[in-house]
């Protein structure tokens, strides 16, 4: 075990985007295999020794911008997924749409005419038919 650990000294291990990336290479494998997609499997060798790279790499800063790389892009997408659960829970009493300024979504409910938005990020003010 000393052994281990200290070959795993200074080096990378395993950080949020190695699971992201050992995850996604066991189901490329998997659909690769179940599909006889032999690309995907390819793939997923490639995959895995990246991952296996940056777990064994010891230039720690390069591997944390990845990894913190990595993890600004999962919660993009875990807010959009999470905008699209609100839209879909308000799709009767609220309608959604992006402010022409600044491009943040709005929230305004529906059915009140045409009304004056301001935007609550950068306060432009714009007409809209709800
Ligand atoms: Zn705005």
């Amino acid at each position: 075990m000393d052994r281990l650990q200290n070959f795993m000294a200074g080096r990378n291990g395993a950080d949020h985007f190695f699971r992201f990336q050992a995850a996604a290479a066991l189901v490329l494998y998997l659909i690769g295999l179940f599909a006889h997609v032999r690309i995907l499997n390819l793939l997923a060798w490639v995959l895995l020794a990246w991952a296996l790279f940056r777990a064994l790499s010891k230039n720690l800063a390069a591997r944390s911008r990845e990894n913190a790389l990595y993890l600004a892009r999962r919660e993009q997408v875990l807010r959009w997924f999470s905008l699209q659960k609100c839209r879909w829970r308000d799709r009767k009493t609220h309608c959604y749409f992006s402010c022409p300024k600044c491009g943040k979504t709005l929230r305004v409910p529906k059915n009140q005419g045409r009304i004056v938005v301001t935007c609550a990020a950068c306060g432009w003010q714009f007409e809209r038919r709800t």
